[in-house]
């Protein structure tokens, strides 16, 4: 089973994504036609578990489709993988008329859920965040502004982090219908990379949901956990990307000359290479080791509690954080190589580069996730390897 959908994965980026750089590096509107053929192809939220209708593929095997995905384009394997931050929030801590409602259909549909949680003042400081969700008969109502949220125009649905007095922990995780009057775009924004993905500012004013649309536990707690699997394929689109940035540095090594001889038979640029290759390989075991324990918890009869326990795996924080970092030394070396023309729009190189940057950013920068395996993994004594 694994093995058929990576390859199909794989196909579907050698025809749809390898050869369109330029088209995907455009500030277009987001690629939804693109978005809709791998729905036909019948991939679309491929993580999904078999009982909701998926393939039932893990976050193991899942590293190896967004490491194809994102080898053709990291804002499309972004907007194709994203949504499993919200899917896990509602298949872990949402009740079985929440999964019939939200999650069926985005299988027989292809649809898209988004996640809404930063917002402007409070920064990473989530435990300041403003938005409210205040209980009205037995409804939820949802009051504020939200600054990012990737795929939030399109999707189907919504998962809103917003302050709750209905939760015991003052936050509430809550599944909100795109079209639920009150939900307003305020813009896209425009990214530097990953620009065939589309990120919006949204606001919610007197917006009405069900009461049962709010996510048992800790709105907080219930977003960490979501975030274990989102951050670890995070850290795989720089795999994916680091192993474009090595073909493409190939590629420009046979036809390049330097003293008379390609530069491939240069030791200086054979030392390049295989430093390249060798992070590449570490990158690729760390998410693959994270996804792993992600799984193991997942296949618990208990899971739900366990990851509520547990919070944020180290494991996804230390994949996020060293892929970040050293995706963005692979495409400093690999945008180098290039000369002057790796510092031109007319070489793909820079396109790479802007795509790595988002990893060691988006769902936390590295100063915020250091900070948290140091209050969560150092300081408690017993938590340290
Ligand atoms: C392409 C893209 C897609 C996104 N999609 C979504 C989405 O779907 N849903 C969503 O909710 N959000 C989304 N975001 C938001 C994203 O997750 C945040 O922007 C990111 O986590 C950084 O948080 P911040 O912008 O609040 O900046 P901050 O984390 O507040 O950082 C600002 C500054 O403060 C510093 N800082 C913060 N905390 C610490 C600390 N503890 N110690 C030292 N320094 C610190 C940082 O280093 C930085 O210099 C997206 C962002 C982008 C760019």
């Amino acid at each position: 089973m694994s093995v058929d959908v990576i390859d199909r994965v794989r196909a579907f980026a050698r025809t749809e994504l390898v050869d369109r750089q330029a088209y995907l590096d455009s500030f277009a509107d987001a690629p939804l036609p693109l978005y809709r053929r791998f729905h036909e192809a019948g991939l679309a939220n491929w993580w999904l578990p078999a009982e909701e209708g998926g393939t039932g593929l893990g976050l193991e095997d899942s590293v190896d489709v967004v490491s194809e995905l994102s080898y053709g384009d990291a804002g499309a394997a972004f907007t194709l993988f994203i949504s499993v931050l919200g899917t896990s929030m509602v298949s872990l801590y949402g009740s079985a008329g929440l999964h019939a409602r939200y999650l069926k259909p985005m299988i027989d549909g292809g649809t898209f859920c988004a996640t809404v949680g930063s917002e402007q003042a409070a920064g990473s400081e989530l435990a300041k965040i403003t938005t409210t969700a205040v209980r009205s008969g037995d409804d939820l109502v949802i009051n504020g502004d939200k600054y990012f949220s990737t795929n939030a125009d399109f999707a189907d649905f919504l998962v809103v982090i917003a302050r709750s007095t209905d939760n015991p922990s003052g936050v509430a995780a809550v599944v909100v219908p795109r079209d639920t009057p009150g939900v307003r775009i305020v813009k896209r924004w425009e990214m530097n990379g990953l620009r065939s993905s589309a990120t919006y500012q949204v606001s919610f004013e007197n917006c009405r949901v069900p009461a049962d649309h709010a996510l048992r536990g800790p709105g907080l707690r219930v977003l960490e956990v979501g975030l274990n699997a989102s951050r670890i394929l995070i850290a795989t689109t720089a795999v994916g990307v680091a192993r474009r940035i090595r073909d493409h540095c190939m590629d420009y090594a046979n036809t390049k000359t330097l003293r008379d001889a390609p530069l491939t038979g240069n030791a200086v640029f054979a030392a390049k290479l295989g430093q390249m290759e060798m992070q590449i390989e570490v990158m690729r075991t760390q998410c693959r080791s994270a996804a792993r324990e992600f799984d193991a918890i997942l296949s618990r009869p208990d899971a739900a509690d366990e990851f509520l326990r547990r919070g944020t795996l180290k494991s996804a924080l230390a994949a996020k954080m060293f892929c970040g970092q050293t995706g963005w030394q692979i495409a400093s070396v690999g945008s180098e190589l290039f000369g002057g023309l790796g510092y031109t729009h007319d070489d793909a190189i820079g396109k790479l580069v802007r795509d790595m940057r988002y990893v060691a950013i988006v769902e936390g920068g590295d100063d915020v996730l250091r900070d948290l395996v140091f209050s969560r993994y150092v300081v408690p004594v017993s938590k340290r390897t």
